[in-house]
């Protein structure tokens, strides 16, 4: 399972959201939750969890090994930024 969180609340937004947020902060402090990116290879396309702690300016495959930008094209096509 793969929870996202999007980062900071900007304001304005309801207090369930912050609500969330804040329980996400809290499972991530203590290791229930992780925070990473679903992003693909560009030479086979497998497509993988990535924890921040994995991801620059570029990532290593997890299936062949290639080495892959993190740019437009390595994850969701809808999406302008990686989430
Ligand atoms: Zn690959």
């Amino acid at each position: 399972m793969t929870l996202q969180f999007a980062g900071p609340i900007p304001s304005g937004r309801t207090a369930t959201t912050k609500a969330t947020a804040s329980s996400g902060d809290r499972l991530l402090a203590i290791r229930v939750l992780r925070r990473g990116l679903l992003l693909n290879c560009a030479r086979c396309h497998f497509e993988a969890f990535y924890r921040v702690e994995q991801v620059g300016s570029f990532f290593d495959c997890l299936a062949c090994g290639h080495t892959s930008a993190m740019a437009r094209g390595r994850w969701y096509k809808k999406d302008p930024e990686p989430h």
